[in-house]
């Protein structure tokens, strides 16, 4: 029986310490989570919560992989697909953007809009996903409310429309005033924020003597925001020129109960969706994907691998056998899992917009389609472009075979791009990254999951640029640049720096050079 709730799919974009994690537990508390079993873990432990898999992850307290949470609200069911959270950049963050339909944007009231944040915003812009901005922290001293809007409207240039105001101002926090039915919600602390806390709602004319003051005044702001042209209007939300905005305390768990009902209430369904050659897969039509994500790893007993992949069209049945569009082949998906951080369930189901993770499944690539019926085919999972250099090399050669193996398939997964040219030969690839984590997770994983250590040498370039066959030959001597080949063929030209690439690029008009979207910096 197909499961015909509705879905939301949605991400968390923010900068380290926003509270992401603190967020996403709220979430998980006010929903009722799918696959209960072990799906939160660490009461104790708030930090232990999400997705921290790997033993890096927790060392260093941030999670590098990425997982779902899946969860009823509403009788909606809701997928929280994490990105990473920590301060550096991986393509990963990029990618998981390409499986959901919007985004919120977590903002610390303190800090305003902060550089890790704008970088993903750019990727949702990018990619037309629609965000809805939470103000976080407002329990707390921090920015005014409208600061905080010019803030969004100058380095964002979105029309900020918020939906909730604030009563008080941050730190002298009294609730908000919900813009959309004139309520007042009532904030309430309660002791370390673990506990659910009821929203209380009142009308207007039930505002309290302590809180009247500062309620009129929210009123009064509320309706110069109205001249201003600040209100919600659903249209210019999913055309990505506004920012519907709500102000919360996730640590009290304010304001989530409200973001849940925006989500449902303004956020987009699971969508058609257009193939490479044109052709349109309405979300009823039979089952299709695209992996999004591939990981190993995650359990060293077994050498398992999971590919993430985003449902599309369709009903995905558990034991289907789908076809992989990359290589025509059949695939066989008797082993499918719900995945939620650690946990993975076996998944019976999964509809348009639901996460799954195949295990297993050794053929699965990142931008890979599966489907079943009508071959389709999704355009590929952007790439950007690679700003860090290094040669690595194999630090025990008598396990060269290790770690022939290991860069395969870290290359496979996209934990890292890795380039090759004639001249350099096989015994030490270049690795390319988004940003410099990307080596420590390859030296991690070489070390732990191929046993075999790994050696970097940073290289002088800082620019990449796709070429073809004829800008290979081309550039092949000149001064600054090398050309190299990724695995999937394609001639990519490294240059030391971005003033070479440019006077390249005019003095050779002729030779193709393209550049990827900027993830880096
Ligand atoms: P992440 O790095 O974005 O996942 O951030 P965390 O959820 O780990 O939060 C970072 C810090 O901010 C932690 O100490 C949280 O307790 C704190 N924090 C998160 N949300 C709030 C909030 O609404 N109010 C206050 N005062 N602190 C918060």
């Amino acid at each position: 029986m197909p499961d015909t709730r509705p879905r939301r799919t949605f991400a968390v974009i923010s900068h380290p310490d926003a509270g992401k994690s603190t967020l996403t537990e709220a979430l998980a508390l006010h929903a009722r989570v799918i696959n209960e079993a072990g799906a939160v873990h660490g009461k104790g432990d708030r930090r232990a919560t999400v997705s921290d898999w790997m033993a890096m992850e927790k060392a260093r307290g941030i999670s590098i992989t990425s997982a779902a949470l899946q969860f009823t609200y509403r009788d909606h069911v809701v997928n929280l697909v994490d990105t990473p959270g920590h301060s550096d950049f991986s393509e990963d963050t990029y990618r998981v953007l390409s499986a959901v339909d919007s985004a919120v944007m977590l903002v610390d009231a303190g800090k305003g809009l902060e550089p890790q944040t704008l970088k993903l915003f750019r990727v949702c812009a990018l990619r037309g996903i629609p965000v809805i901005t939470v103000i976080n922290k407002w329990d707390r001293p921090g920015l005014s409310a409208l600061e905080l809007m010019d803030l969004i409207q100058q380095k964002i240039n979105l029309r900020p429309t918020p939906l909730t105001w604030p009563v008080g101002e941050a730190g002298d926090f009294r609730g908000v005033l919900d813009r959309r039915t004139g309520d007042f919600v009532k904030y309430t602390r309660t002791a370390g924020g673990a506990t659910r806390a009821p929203e209380r709602r009142l009308a207007a004319d039930e505002v309290g003597d302590d809180d009247r003051h500062l309620w009129e005044a929210a009123a009064e702001e509320h309706e110069l925001l109205t001249l201003d042209d600040a209100d919600h209007d659903q249209e210019r939300f999913l055309a990505g020129e506004t920012t519907p905005v709500m102000f919360a305390s996730a640590l009290q768990n304010f304001g989530v109960a409200q973001l849940l009902d925006l989500l449902l209430d303004l956020a987009p369904d699971p969508g058609a969706t257009t193939g490479v050659d044109g052709s349109v897969r309405e979300v009823s039509d039979e089952f299709s994907a695209f992996v999004f994500k591939v990981q190993s790893g995650m359990n060293r007993a077994h050498r398992d691998r999971l590919a993430y992949a985003r449902v599309v069209s369709g009903t995905f049945e558990r034991g289907m056998v789908v076809t992989h569009a990359s290589t025509g082949k059949p695939f066989a998906t008797k082993f499918a899992q719900a995945v939620f951080g650690r946990d993975t369930t076996v998944v019976e189901t999964a509809e348009p917009g639901d996460i799954i993770g195949f295990v297993n499944a050794q053929s699965l690539r990142v931008g890979d389609t599966v489907y079943v019926g009508d071959a389709i085919e999704y355009p590929p999972v952007p790439s950007f472009a690679p700003e860090h250099f290094v040669t690595a090399t194999a630090g025990d050669i008598s396990r060269y075979k290790q770690f022939r193996r290991g860069i395969e398939q870290l290359d496979q997964e996209g934990v890292v791009q890795v380039l090759r040219s004639d001249l350099r030969g096989d015994q030490s690839p270049v690795l390319a990254a988004v940003g410099p984590m990307q080596f420590e997770v390859v030296e991690d994983r070489m070390v732990n999951e191929f046993n075999s250590p790994i050696r970097f040498s940073p290289l002088n370039y800082q620019v990449a640029r796709i070429t073809d066959a004829a800008g290979a030959a081309a550039l092949a001597g000149m001064r600054g640049v090398e050309v190299l080949q990724r695995s999937d063929g394609t001639p990519m030209a490294l240059f030391v720096d971005e003033w070479r690439a440019k006077v390249t690029a005019r003095d050779n008009p002729e030779i193709m050079l393209e550049a990827l979207p900027a993830g880096g910096s």
